[in-house]
């Protein structure tokens, strides 16, 4: 059955939600998106995705056509009637359709809002048990990594990449330092024991998972250090797993075919998944 999906100002089946051929977020990918994820139908860790969707539009001057409060009761709205138990809602502005092909921002023009709908069951999915296998690639995307932008195209080759060699996640390189996952956050548990993940900047995404994780993980007393780290660290690393609103805490048991520690699922990706879901659950809305 369709679900259902918005579109400025309509809530449509998905299969008739449509927006213009003229739209910039299709001719220029002039978008921003954001994706949270729903357990026990609530919204996960929203306000921090709201938070990161207000600074992103912010750095490409695209003003919201409608307030954060409003986009919250929209995607509350459409998890309603989709009777989304637990999945994700996906949800993109754009700089909206203008009468032509012109790259300056057009004017009197009202950005388009989009969102819709999958079913995911994220807290039993098998990778959280059985671990993902991890291919590395160049990191060739642009330089404000920190927008989440639309424009994807060098995250959709390196996880074409991924797929295609059975992996679960592409790693980008660059400098000979791991900068994020295709659509996750990379983390590793050093041999002494120390988490460590990227420190947020132009280069990656701050993801609103990783900010968590993060958080609980230094609440519980664990030492956290925010730095880039190689491929070979990762390799000599007792752990390696990725954040992201749609997998949570999933462990990494190979990199490019080499077993990251015992090539199994580590203890801490497990304790942390687990302390993440009940973060998740008790705090979702
Ligand atoms: N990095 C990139 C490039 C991403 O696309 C994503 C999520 O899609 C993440 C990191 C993880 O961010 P979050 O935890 O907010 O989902």
């Amino acid at each position: 059955m369709d679900s259902i999906a918005y579109v400025n100002g309509s809530f449509v089946p998905l299969s008739e939600a449509k927006v213009s051929v003229l739209d910039r977020g299709f001719l220029f990918a002039d978008g921003i998106y954001e994706v949270a994820a729903v357990l026990d139908a609530k919204l996960v860790d929203n306000a921090s995705h709201l938070a990161r969707l207000k600074r992103s539009v912010g750095e490409i001057a695209l003003e919201l056509p409608e307030s954060l409060q409003r986009i919250e009761e929209i995607q509350k709205e459409l998890v309603a009637r989709n009777k989304l138990e637990s999945g994700l809602v996906y949800l993109e502005v754009t700089r909206g359709a203008d009468t032509g092909r012109d790259f300056p921002f057009p004017k009197g023009v009202k950005p388009t809002l989009v969102m819709f709908t999958s079913v995911k069951d994220i807290v039993n999915a098998p990778a959280a048990k059985t671990g993902i296998a991890v291919i590395t690639v160049p990191d060739i995307r642009w330089e404000r990594r920190d927008i989440k932008s639309v424009a994807l195209l060098a995250q959709v080759l390196a996880k074409q990449a991924a797929a295609a060699a059975g992996a679960g996640e592409a790693w980008m390189i660059e400098d000979g330092k791991v900068t994020e996952g295709g659509s996750s956050t990379a983390f590793i548990l050093t041999q002494a024991d120390v988490l460590v993940t990227r420190q947020n900047g132009r280069e990656i995404l701050p993801g609103c998972t990783r900010k968590a994780v993060v958080k609980l993980a230094e609440e519980r007393q664990l030492r956290v250090e925010e730095r880039a780290f190689t491929v070979a660290e990762a390799l000599a690393a007792k752990e390696a797993f990725i954040t992201s609103a749609s997998s949570f805490v999933q462990p990494v048991v190979s990199i490019d075919g080499k077993p990251v520690g015992s090539g199994k699922p580590g203890p801490m990706a497990g304790r942390l998944r687990e302390i993440y879901v009940d973060f998740a659950r008790a705090t979702a809305v």
